[in-house]
């Protein structure tokens, strides 16, 4: 993929991370008296989708933890991969 803005707007860095959302099964524990604690989390990976901005970019994460907006695209086989 193709960047528009690969660089912090605030530091500089490169970016690091595309925010992802992902889904997954979280596993609990249920004891005598009915309480349920959490113990263990499956994440499903092939459900990660990048995060949109409200401009229709995906967002990105500097080393230093700012995040912003940048216009990105695929090519025709990342495109293709996906489907
Ligand atoms: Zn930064």
């Amino acid at each position: 993929m193709k960047l528009a803005k690969p660089k912090c707007p605030e530091c500089g860095e490169e970016a690091r991370s595309t925010v992802e959302q992902l889904l997954g099964c979280a596993d609990i524990e249920i004891d005598g008296d009915g309480d349920a604690i959490y113990t263990d989390t499956e994440v499903a990976w092939e459900h990660s989708e990048s995060v949109r901005g409200p401009g229709g970019g995906i967002m990105l994460v500097c080393p230093e933890g700012h995040s912003w907006e940048s216009e990105v695209k695929f090519t025709e086989e990342e495109l293709s991969a996906a489907e």
